[in-house]
Parts: C-alpha cells; sequence; structure tokens
C-alpha cells in the first residue's frame, strides 16, 4: 500500500477577536499573514490564514472567528496544542521576548527537545520546540531575525481516551511509523520523517473529554501531493469503514474530511494549487479574498466585516 500522506497541512482553530489573533500571530511570534478570506460556510466572519513566507503546507495554521462564542474546554477528543519548530538556540529569545508582552511561559523537556509552553489570547496551548534539524525558513518579514523566526509546525499533539483505534488508522490507513514512546505519549512520523511531519498520539489519560468552541483546536489537516492521491486516500478510508465527506474544494487546496475514532475531526488536503493562486507571493494576504461563489456580494460582504489593521508592531 503507497504512502500517500507526506506530513502535516495546516491546523485550524477557533478565536474571538480578529485583531487581537493577528496581533499576537504575526505581530508577536511573527508568522506571516498568508490570506485573508472568509468562512466558506458563513462569509460574516473572517478566515485567516497564517504561514510562512510562501504559505508552505505544514507551516498553516488558520482561525474562524465566532465573537462571543462560548469558550470551549481543551481536553481528550482533540488536538491539544499548537507545537511550532524553532532553531535549536532561540528559546533564549523567546523566552525573553514573550513575558515582555505580558504572555506568560512555562519551559518543559519532551523526547530530548526543550519545549516553551505559553498560550494564545483565546487560551489556547502553544508550544515553541527548539529542533536542531529542520531545514524550512521562518517569515522574517515581520522583523524576527532568520536564526529565531518560527518554521511552521512541529508535531500534531492529538489527545484521546484510548489510543488504540487511532493509533491503528495512523500506522494502518494512513501510513505514520512509530517513532518513539515517552510515557503515555507516542510519536509517529509519516515519510519522509523529521519536524513537520510527526503526529503525537496522548492516550489513556483521564483528561476530560474537551468540547469545541473558542480557545479550542477545531481540526488538523495532513498533506498529500495531489488529487490523484487525495482520491485514492478517500477510497482506502471509505474502505476501512471511515464516513468521508466529498471533495471540497477550499481555492487554495482541495480537502476530505472524516472523523477519527478518538474523536477528532481529519482533513486531507492538496498541496495544489496554493495560497498564490489568487495574489501574488508578495502580496500574501494583504487584499480580502473571496471565493468565486461570494465575489458578486463582496460590497456587502466588506460592510459587514470589522476593519482590520496590519499587526501591531512589537519591539
Ligand atoms: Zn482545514
Amino acid at each position: 500500500m503507497q504512502n500517500h500522506i507526506t506530513g502535516l497541512h495546516h491546523l485550524t482553530a477557533i478565536a474571538t477577536d480578529a485583531q487581537a489573533n493577528i496581533d499576537f500571530y504575526a505581530g508577536l511570534l511573527g508568522l506571516r499573514l498568508v490570506k485573508k478570506t472568509v468562512n466558506f460556510d458563513d462569509p460574516s466572519a473572517y478566515h485567516l490564514y497564517y504561514g510562512d513566507g510562501l504559505g508552505t503546507p505544514g507551516s498553516i495554521i488558520t482561525f474562524f472567528y465566532w465573537p462571543g462564542a462560548r469558550r470551549g474546554q481543551v481536553g481528550a477528543g482533540q488536538i491539544t496544542a499548537i507545537t511550532l519548530s524553532a532553531p535549536a538556540n532561540s528559546l533564549d529569545y523567546w523566552r525573553e521576548r514573550l513575558p515582555r508582552h505580558d504572555v506568560t511561559t512555562e519551559r518543559r523537556t519532551r523526547f530530548g527537545e526543550d519545549v516553551l509552553a505559553f498560550s494564545d489570547p483565546d487560551g489556547i496551548p502553544i508550544e515553541i520546540v527548539a529542533v536542531a534539524h529542520d531545514d524550512r525558513r521562518g517569515w522574517t518579514g515581520a522583523g524576527i531575525p532568520a536564526e529565531f523566526a518560527l518554521r511552521g509546525m512541529h508535531t500534531a499533539e492529538l489527545t484521546v481516551g484510548d489510543s488504540g483505534p487511532t493509533v491503528d488508522l495512523l500506522t494502518g490507513l494512513m501510513g505514520y511509523s512509530l517513532v518513539r514512546r515517552e510515557g503515555n505519549r507516542a510519536r509517529f512520523a509519516a515519510a519522509p520523517g523529521g519536524s513537520g511531519h510527526y503526529v503525537d498520539v496522548i492516550g489513556g489519560t483521564k483528561s476530560l473529554r474537551g468540547t469545541g468552541g473558542a480557545g479550542t483546536i477545531h481540526h488538523i489537516a495532513f498533506r498529500v501531493a495531489d488529487d490523484a492521491a487525495e482520491r485514492e486516500m478517500l477510497e482506502r478510508l471509505m474502505q476501512g469503514g471511515y464516513h468521508v465527506s466529498d471533495v471540497r474544494d477550499r481555492d487554495y487546496f482541495r480537502s476530505i474530511y472524516y472523523r477519527e475514532r478518538g474523536g477528532i475531526l481529519f482533513e486531507i488536503a492538496t498541496d495544489v494549487p496554493g495560497f498564490a493562486v489568487d495574489e501574488s507571493v508578495e502580496s500574501l494576504g494583504t487584499a480580502l479574498k473571496l471565493p468565486k461563489q461570494f465575489e458578486s456580494a463582496r460590497p456587502q460582504i466588506e460592510r459587514a466585516l470589522p476593519p482590520l489593521q496590519g499587526a501591531r508592531p512589537f519591539a
């Protein structure tokens, strides 16, 4: 059976305030806002994408905004952290920068790597992991020097009650292999391995079941090269007894969705066509982009959306 999944594509989380979110992710963490669009199912709300300079799959973190939404509870049946890869000697920089802007950090060690843990303005857990071997280059356009810039997702942390069915799916139909284990956490990798290709499964914990809402991660997307690979994964998952959505056109990638047996929503997204399909690489994220079906309603949509400034500058 050929392995079509080549790593992580993006994750999507739920926030309350788009401007506070831009200030934090683009201003403080220095990610590039690579796409400003609306929720394709609800064009009265923004959908913002952050990533590296090109919006490379694996670097993408996206948010839906539900102002005034009920806060969710981070817990089992969810992706329970955003983990970001940083250069090996950069943690002192982040440990100094974040508290200077009122973000409380905590240092941890995991799988021999130094980790800096904190939360975003909606309470979503974030970890910056010092990674020695990762050739990806972070975005420096927001003023973070290259030697400290965040490169993209490191791993996806899946927390489930019973890890058995989740691990069976990953190592069976999805082609992941076990890398190592530490306590109740096991790390798996998609070929070719390394940062951005990992999934961590935390199972057998007494952690409370999560509930969706603001301050939680909604789903994780895995990447495949193209539509043919996605079609094969769709067939394979259906034969494996999963209920899989039909292929949805997300303009920047095409996606299928299914729920794994630990309760987490999985997506498989294509690398093609990418974020430069409707604006140049230089101008990524600067203009409001709408899918074709909403273009004729642009004036009303623009009027209804709250105004957004660029990221507040952080010294
Ligand atoms: Zn998605």
